[in-house]
């Protein structure tokens, strides 16, 4: 039996997503699909779209979640879980995903393609004041501050022009004071 039989045996012939019963297709859910039954749903032409075109993302077609979010197979539980989280900002797809409950696996296939990452996971460099820090900005330092590995003390008020910051590590940004390339704590800084 071909998967598309096999999976429009599972769905009933329906988009496993929103219950559309024409043009369906087979989509294999990435990252590591083989192409199985397993790690393939069936969806119709409006759901694929939006799937694979995230700026035609229509949030009101997704509210069909709400229902196939319950599903038990695993491969439309990531693809429910990814689309709310693309759509998430918009209020109820969040509460779906408070109450949406993955296992492990299911959850780390989910996350897989990066979906989901938001704000508060990326690194995001802040001043005192909790301003936002980007590269090339200007900065002073609100205390002096000794430089590490010098006996060098950065004077309260210097202004450093052109920071850089550093990508691993929102605590910490670079910049130049007396010509030389130092390491500041970003709570020690406020924007100019
Ligand atoms: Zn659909």
């Amino acid at each position: 039996m071909s998967i598309e039989k096999k999976l429009q045996e599972r769905s009933t012939s329906k988009c496993e997503l929103c219950s559309a019963t024409t043009n369906l297709k087979v989509y294999q859910v990435p990252p590591t699909s083989k192409g199985t039954v397993d790690d393939s749903i069936l969806v119709c032409e409006t759901c694929l779209n939006q799937i694979e075109n995230p700026d035609n993302i229509d949030a009101n077609h997704w509210r069909c979640l709400n229902d196939s979010m319950w599903s038990e197979v695993p491969a439309v539980q990531v693809m429910a879980w990814r689309m709310l989280n693309r759509i998430k900002n918009e209020g109820w797809p969040q509460d779906l995903l408070d109450m949406m409950y993955l296992d492990d696996a299911t959850q780390k296939w989910a996350e897989a393609t990066g979906e989901g990452l938001d704000e508060s996971e990326k690194i995001i460099h802040r001043d005192v004041n909790g301003v936002v820090l980007q590269a090339g900005d200007s900065v002073v330092l609100i205390k002096d501050l000794k430089v590490k590995g010098s006996s060098m003390v950065a004077k309260q008020g210097t202004a450093v022009r052109r920071i850089s910051l550093d990508p691993d590590n929102a605590e910490y940004i670079e910049g130049k004071v007396d010509g030389q390339h130092i390491v500041i704590i970003t709570k020690y800084v406020k924007k100019l």
